[in-house]
C-alpha cells in the first residue's frame, strides 16, 4: 500500500465569492499547486469562477441559497451573512466525503477566506486543519476591530464621519479613513468583523502583504496572536501571470488603443473597481473632469455601476464627441495588463487592496478616491504613508481636472513615481529567492506539509 506521505496532498480553497477575494485566493491556489499540491476550489453559485480559466485545478460548486432579489438587491454584508449559514451544510457533506475516499488522496487542509468563517469551522468540527487567507491590508484587520470598539464606547458615530480628526488608537487613520461598509446596519457589519477578526480555530494565517509594507502593525498582530502568520504578498506576483479569475469578460481592445498613446500620457481611471457604484451625477462629474484636464483616458465602466443604466447610457451629452479617441472606456480592462503597459501614467483607483498592490507592483502613481471600506484604509496608506498618491477629496469635475494633470504632468506627479519605483523595486526583493516573501511562502508550504504527516 502507498504511504500517506507518497499519496497526493489536497487543498481545499474557499474564496469569499467577489473578485477581490477570488484573484488572491487563485493566485494562491495557483502558487501552491506548483509546490505539487493538488488543488480543490470549493465555491458558491453566485459569482462562481470559470474552471476553464485554471485547467489544473478541480472546482466543486455549492449551493449558496442566494436568491435574485439577494443579488441584485441585498447588503454585502448580509450577503457574505447569509453565504456563511447557507453554505455549511452543503461543504460538510463535500468534506466528509473526500475524508471517506482518504485511502487515495490525503486533504492537507482547508484554506478559506477569512470572510468564509464557515468552512473552518466545518474543518475544525471535522478534524482537518484549516489555514486562513486575509486578503486586506493588516492595517485594515487593526482598524476593523478597533472601529467596533471605538463604537461600543460611543466614540464614533455608527454612520461614519467625514471629519479629519487623527484617530488616537489608529496613528495616521482620521475619522473620514475608517473602514465603514456599505451597510446601514452596524450592528451586523460589527458581528461579521467580530467572526473574521475574533478567535478563530485556524491553524495559520496566510496575508497577501509584505512584511516591510507594513512590518510595525503585523508585529502588533503577530503579538497578539497564538498562531502562525505568514506574509507571502504580493500574491499575483508570485503566481504566473497567465491565470485571469475575471468575472467579467475583460475588454482587450483597450490594449491596442493604449498602444498608440505617448508613453507615461493615459491616467488609467478604476474608480469602483468591482463592487462600489455612482450616481448620474457623479458619472457626469467624472466624464467632464477627464474631458477638461485634455489628458488622454482609459476608463473602466463596470456594466450595471451606474445607478439607473444597464452600462454608458447616462454618460452626459456631448461628452463623448469632446473627447474623441483621447478616451477609450471599457466595460472591464486586463488590469494587470494595463498597468504594465508604458503608456500608462497614473491610475485612479477606489484602492482596493488588490488594485493599490497592483499599481505599487508596476509603479504606477495614485490618484485615490475610496468608496467604502478598506478602501479609505489603503487610501490614507497611498497618500499619507507611503506618499505614493494624490488623495481626491470630491468628486468634482474641477478637483478632477487638476488631479490628473498634477499626477502626470507636475513634478508632484513625478515625485511620486520616483517614491512608488522603490517600493515597485522592494516588492521584487520581496518575492526573490531570500526575500521576506518568498522565505515566508517556503515555510508556509513546509507548515502544510507538516500538517498532513
Ligand atoms: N480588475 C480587473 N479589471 C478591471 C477592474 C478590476 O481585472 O477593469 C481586477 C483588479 O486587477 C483587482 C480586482 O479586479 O485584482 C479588484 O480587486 P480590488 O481589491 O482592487 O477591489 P474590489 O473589487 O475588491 O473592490
Amino acid at each position: 500500500m502507498e504511504s500517506q506521505a507518497e499519496r497526493n496532498r489536497h487543498l481545499i480553497l474557499l474564496p469569499c465569492p467577489y473578485q477581490g477575494h477570488i484573484n488572491p485566493m487563485l493566485q494562491l491556489g495557483t502558487i501552491l499547486h506548483s509546490f505539487g499540491f493538488s488543488i480543490t476550489v470549493v465555491h458558491t453559485i453566485y459569482n462562481s469562477p470559470d474552471p476553464k480559466t485554471h485547467p489544473h485545478f478541480s472546482f466543486v460548486p455549492i449551493s449558496d441559497g442566494l436568491s435574485d432579489h439577494d443579488i441584485a438587491y441585498g447588503q454585502l454584508v448580509d450577503n457574505i451573512m447569509a453565504v456563511n449559514s447557507n453554505c455549511k451544510e452543503s461543504f460538510q457533506e463535500y468534506l466528509e466525503k473526500v475524508i471517506a475516499n482518504e485511502e487515495k488522496e490525503v486533504i492537507s487542509c482547508v484554506i478559506s477566506d477569512e470572510l468564509m468563517f464557515f468552512a473552518e469551522a466545518v474543518a475544525n468540527d471535522l478534524k482537518v486543519p484549516s489555514i486562513i487567507l486575509r486578503t486586506t491590508s493588516a492595517a485594515t484587520s487593526i482598524a476593523r476591530s478597533t472601529l467596533v470598539k471605538l463604537a461600543e464606547h460611543g466614540r464614533v458615530n455608527s454612520k461614519g464621519s467625514a471629519s479629519h480628526d487623527i484617530v488616537p488608537e489608529l496613528q495616521p487613520l482620521r475619522s473620514k479613513d475608517l473602514p465603514f461598509s456599505l451597510s446601514t446596519n452596524f450592528g451586523k457589519y460589527a458581528e461579521l468583523i467580530a467572526k473574521a477578526y475574533g478567535k478563530r480555530t485556524s491553524s495559520a494565517i496566510i496575508w497577501n502583504t509584505m512584511k516591510f509594507l507594513e512590518e510595525s502593525t503585523l508585529e502588533q498582530i503577530q503579538g497578539q496572536s497564538q498562531i502562525a502568520i505568514f506574509p507571502i504578498g504580493p500574491l499575483h506576483l508570485i503566481a504566473p501571470a497567465n491565470f485571469s479569475s475575471s468575472l467579467i469578460k475583460e475588454d482587450r481592445s483597450c490594449i491596442s488603443w493604449l498602444d498608440r498613446q505617448p508613453h507615461k500620457s493615459v491616467i488609467y481611471v478604476s474608480s469602483l473597481g468591482s463592487i462600489a457604484a455612482l450616481s448620474e451625477e457623479e458619472l457626469a462629474e467624472i466624464a467632464w473632469g477627464l474631458a477638461n484636464s485634455k489628458q488622454p483616458f482609459l476608463w473602466v465602466i463596470r456594466p450595471g455601476s451606474v445607478r439607473g443604466s444597464d452600462w454608458i447610457e447616462l454618460l452626459p451629452k456631448g461628452f463623448q464627441d469632446s473627447v474623441g479617441n483621447r478616451g477609450c472606456i471599457a466595460r472591464w480592462a486586463p488590469q494587470r495588463e494595463v498597468l504594465t503597459h508604458p503608456a500608462v501614467g497614473g491610475f485612479w483607483s477606489h484602492c482596493g487592496w488588490n488594485s493599490t498592490l497592483e499599481s505599487i507592483a508596476e509603479g504606477v502613481p495614485l490618484i485615490s478616491k475610496p468608496c467604502f471600506g478598506d478602501q479609505r484604509v489603503n487610501a490614507r496608506y497611498v497618500s499619507y504613508v507611503w506618499r505614493v498618491g494624490l488623495e481626491l477629496e470630491e468628486l468634482e469635475r474641477g478637483e478632477i481636472e487638476r488631479a490628473v494633470r498634477k499626477l502626470i504632468l507636475d513634478d508632484e506627479g513625478k515625485e511620486m513615481r520616483e517614491r512608488i519605483k522603490e517600493l515597485k523595486e522592494k516588492f521584487g526583493i520581496c518575492i526573490s529567492k531570500g526575500g521576506s516573501s518568498y522565505n515566508s511562502l517556503n515555510e508556509l508550504v513546509n507548515f502544510i506539509r507538516q500538517l498532513s504527516t
